[in-house]
């Protein structure tokens, strides 16, 4: 097998849109371009003294694909280096990725402390099944880094924010929380599904692990489920013995699919950005919408902080209307282009209202007290052209 980067042992040192196209790559005998996808199983020996080394860990190589695939090696090894990691862990999904971190660094009495702007299921797989195992959960405000120190437990050993956080957009301050968690000697993980290393790197910022649902935008065309770890080699081999004897490993086919996705990653985050941005000023001019939340508007809480922390403001926006529930369904039940689904991270636009889906199952107080209103439309701005997406909202916001 011969490298893609010939002869360049600092290849980490190449700007980021070169590692994006090329980082990872290992060709075969045939010298193949592209990379290539090794649908298999299993993998052969030598001879027996091979396969026994390769089982004791004395020599290096493939033996199983829910240890090792040389694809899915490949996008781990791209994916590494555009967070800026020493090493990254793919997984069957960004849910598998969040399992096989809590299982590989927490133990029964330790303590989670978590913003309360997660992923549905993040809260779901934290609050209630977590707790069975005796790993406890705080949820705090995102923002708040008075209650983020008030939360810690002398058993607290993994702090986890999401930023953006999905529907509010609110924008947690990373260097600020990352220095909190290791006064506590804890360690930071940040969700960074909805900025993708192309436009926020965590670790840089002094985070300790990078999760991705690879289903968002690291694919960005809606076509399979994925998901990785990035961090150190101490936690990412943890997560690596966890992977190997439970199971959640990424299919070759799926790590095939999103080292594609990942060559166009920042192009399709710059131009998902700029769309965002425009739709963001365009709805803020529209007498039915009364608030937008789009960290890369001036009018946003935390611009500052996220123009800092973020190159772009990302590609999700969110709004609200008069008129509650039956104005917004009205605003998605008069598209005829947006797709209507929960969903996000992809090249079309798709709209969802969080009161009645993403969050229709906590309570309405809860809903309030999270800032969750009736009201209140998300939009993960594709790659169409802004006129026609802002056309297809202007028919239902009476426009
Ligand atoms: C979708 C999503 C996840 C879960 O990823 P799956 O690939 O669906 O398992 C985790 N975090 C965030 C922020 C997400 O949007």
């Amino acid at each position: 097998m011969s490298n893609d980067i010939r002869g360049l042992p600092g290849a980490p040192a190449l700007a980021p849109d070169t590692l994006a196209v090329r980082a990872g790559i290992e060709r075969s005998q045939f010298n193949e371009h592209s990379e290539a996808l090794y649908l298999t199983s299993s993998f052969v020996f030598d001879n027996a003294a091979q396969a026994a080394a390769r089982f004791g860990d004395r020599e290096e190589g493939n033996v199983y694909s829910r240890f090792s695939n040389p694809t899915v090696t490949a996008l781990q090894t791209r994916l590494a280096a555009l967070e800026g990691g020493e090493s990254c862990i793919a997984t069957a999904s960004g849910m598998a990725a969040i399992l096989s971190l809590v299982m590989a660094v927490l133990k029964a009495g330790d303590h989670i402390v978590a913003s309360n702007g997660l992923f549905g299921s993040t809260v779901q797989l934290f609050a209630n099944q977590l707790s069975k195992f005796a790993i406890d959960t705080t949820f705090v405000p995102a923002t708040d880094l008075a209650a983020w120190r008030a939360a810690v437990r002398p058993s607290s050993k993994l702090f986890f924010v999401e930023t953006p956080s999905n529907p509010l957009t609110e924008i947690v301050d990373i260097a600020a929380v990352a220095a909190i968690a290791h006064e506590a000697g804890a360690i930071l993980a940040v969700d960074n599904c909805f900025c993708s290393p192309a436009l926020q790197r965590p670790l840089r910022l002094g985070a300790d692990i990078v999760i991705h649902s690879a289903t968002k935008y690291l694919d960005g065309q809606g076509r399979v489920l994925g998901g990785a770890v990035v961090g150190t080699r101490r936690i990412t081999g943890e997560v690596f013995r966890f992977l190997r004897n439970a199971g959640p490993a990424l299919s070759p086919f799926n790590a095939w699919v999103i080292l594609k996705g990942l060559e166009t990653l920042r192009l399709r985050m710059e131009a998902q950005s700029e769309n965002a941005l425009r739709l963001a000023n365009w709805l803020e001019g529209q007498p039915a919408v009364s608030r937008v939340l789009y960290p890369g508007l001036p009018s946003h809480p935390r611009h500052e902080l996220a123009m800092r922390q973020q190159r772009r403001g990302g590609a999700v926006v969110s709004f609200e209307v008069e008129g509650g529930r039956e104005a917004a369904w009205r605003v998605i039940d008069a598209t005829r282009i947006i797709s209507i689904t929960g969903n996000l991270g992809d090249t079309k636009t798709t709209i969802t209202h969080p009161a009645s889906t993403t969050h229709g199952r906590i309570t309405p107080e809860a809903r309030a007290a999270a800032g969750i209103t009736e009201g209140l439309l998300r939009i993960a701005a594709g790659l169409e052209a802004v006129e026609d997406i802002q056309a297809d909202l202007a028919r239902g916001l009476g426009g």
